[in-house]
């Protein structure tokens, strides 16, 4: 579901979500479960709620921000957020995984 909504985000907006992760952008989440993820974005005094629900086969995604609320749009910080949320996926799958022995 996230790595499918990703692929609907603009190049610009993808790109600024990117920046977001090198520039330190937190995200707080609040609710994981297998149909929807929910949470906070934060940067500097900045503050963003982001929700992602799979509602049958759409995957809806919405902000706090003007970009999503005004233009309607999966803006950088949906975009952040899915990519954290990744990221959170497979740092726990690869915990999991037992390390191969040296030699
Ligand atoms: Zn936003």
């Amino acid at each position: 579901m996230l790595r499918r909504l990703l692929g609907k985000v603009e190049d610009g907006r993808f790109g600024r979500a990117l920046a977001g992760i090198q520039a330190g952008w937190q995200w707080e989440c609040v609710v994981r479960c297998t149909e929807r993820v929910e949470g906070l974005v934060l940067y500097g005094d900045k503050r963003y709620r982001v929700a992602i629900e799979q509602r049958g086969a759409r995957c809806v995604a919405r902000c706090s921000c003007d970009d999503a609320v005004a233009r309607g749009v999966l803006c950088k910080h949906i975009a952040f957020a899915a990519m954290a949320e990744l990221a959170a996926a497979a740092a726990a799958r690869s915990a999991h995984r037992p390390l191969p022995e040296l030699g």
